[in-house]
């Protein structure tokens, strides 16, 4: 079993303290917010899916004076002098992608998730076009053709979905939609998915009407990177994905291929859509393939999976309704119509319990999307702050008297959950956090 991350690192023996001596002299205003911050950070139970803690190492490398140096370009043919340095923190960043992921070709460029997704549109499509990707309320992105993003106005997305029946993708229908809209992009992946993804079927579809299949693996990138999770990497063309979520990156984004599509992409990226490379991001995302390279990586995912499998089930038991009826990855969707609380209520009181998720829609949902049916929650965050399965019953009481409290308005029941989920995160410290 692995150790917490935070039990082996240096920075979360030290006790309370203000580690940021400048920036609380230079400005004691916006020093005093990070404070703020870090304390909600280290007293809270953060369910948020797409969040997670870096270690110390990732922390550091990204506020790094990589942070001073412009360089546009790749290593080797930059368009600035003076990257002898950065070239090399660029390559061992790729190499690494390549290494952890098993790909031919990886840009580590780009900003983040969205506009990684864009330079994808960029390399293989033409404004107009059509592209086919999963339909946001059912749990797909924004950058997947969706209508109010760029990708969904300057393209033809169409879009699938889930049965209503068994929350999952039914093949037979995003086959005869790929059929008859004959896209020439397919992205598969999303934000509220609960179960694992067939990247062979979506491959079999894409091969057949001739497009290129992306896969999105923006959240399950570090379960991948772990072995917790199915590579796409046998079967997609492209493989995009943010480098914060499970990845336990800094914020960042990479873009990774075969051989045969590289020059696509890199011009996509650069100078396509974006300048210089945030070469501080770059030798984070560097610290973090090389954590994600150890063996106890792989306990973390597997952990990761663990605990959201083990806390669907302590749900379940609860009488909570789960889309799909579980979980096979870090993250856990909850319809809260039987508990006849709307999931913003149920977010709203579980933020005032110390709990922070996300209120989201759930497929057909019948409420809007500002004030959906539910809430979206996931394991990532607390994993890495060392709880394991044996620690998630607590957290279902929690969730469970949280929304029955939110129903209830019952502000009392709020702050004593709060006080509850405290003290157990005061046992479990993480990187960059005062420990009281
Ligand atoms: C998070 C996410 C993105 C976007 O990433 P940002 O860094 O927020 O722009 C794209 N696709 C999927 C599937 C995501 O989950």
């Amino acid at each position: 079993m692995s150790q917490p991350l935070s039990h082996s690192d240096p920075a979360s023996s030290l006790g309370p303290f203000l580690p940021h001596p400048a920036l609380a002299e230079a400005d004691p205003e916006l020093a005093a917010l990070v404070g703020a911050e870090e304390r909600l950070q280290a007293e809270t139970l953060r369910m948020i899916p797409s969040e997670n803690y870096v270690s110390s190492a990732v922390l550091e490398a990204s506020g790094t004076v990589l942070q001073n140096k412009y360089s546009e370009g790749y290593p080797g043919r930059r368009y600035y002098e003076g990257q002898q340095v950065i070239d090399q923190v660029e390559t061992l960043a790729a190499d690494r992608a390549k290494a952890v992921f098993g790909v031919e070709h990886a840009n580590v460029q780009p900003y983040s998730g969205s506009p990684a997704n864009l330079a994808v549109y960029l390399a293989f499509a033409e404004p107009g076009d059509t592209v086919m990707g999963m339909s946001l309320p059912m749990g797909g992105h924004l950058t997947h053709g969706w209508g109010v993003s760029a990708t969904g106005r300057w393209f033809r997305g169409v879009q699938y979905g889930v049965r209503q029946d068994t929350g999952l993708i039914d093949f037979d229908e995003v086959r005869d939609l790929a059929r008859k809209e004959r896209p020439k992009v397919i992205f598969c992946g999303g934000t509220a998915v609960p179960r694992t993804i067939d990247f062979a079927a979506f491959a079999e579809i894409a091969r057949e009407v001739d497009a290129v299949l992306v896969a999105d693996i923006a959240h399950i990138a570090g379960l991948i990177a772990g072995g917790a999770h199915p590579s796409p990497v046998p079967h997609a063309d492209v493989v995009s994905t943010t480098t914060h979520k499970t990845l336990r990156g800094p914020r960042g984004a990479m873009l990774m291929s075969r051989e045969v599509h590289a020059k696509a992409i890199d011009k996509a990226v650069f100078p396509g859509l974006q300048g210089g490379p945030h070469n501080q991001t770059t030798a984070g995302i560097a610290v973090a393939l090389h954590e994600a390279a150890q063996p106890a990586f792989r306990d973390y995912a597997h952990a990761v999976v663990a605990n959201a499998q083990a806390l669907a089930e302590a749900l379940l038991v609860r009488g909570f309704d789960l889309v799909s009826g579980g979980t096979d990855n870090h993250l856990i969707l909850m319809d809260l119509t039987p508990k006849d609380v709307p999931g913003k209520v149920a977010a709203k009181a579980l933020d005032q319990a110390g709990i922070v998720v996300n209120y989201n829609t759930v497929p057909f949902d019948p409420r809007k999307p500002f004030d959906p049916s539910g809430i979206r929650i996931g394991t990532p965050s607390l994993t890495s702050r060392g709880l394991r399965t044996e620690h998630m019953a607590t957290v279902a009481e929690w969730i469970d008297r949280g929304v029955g409290a939110a129903g209830s308005g019952d502000e009392e029941t709020l702050a004593k959950i709060r006080s509850e989920v405290a003290e157990l995160m005061a046992a479990y410290p993480a990187p960059g956090l005062p420990t009281a």
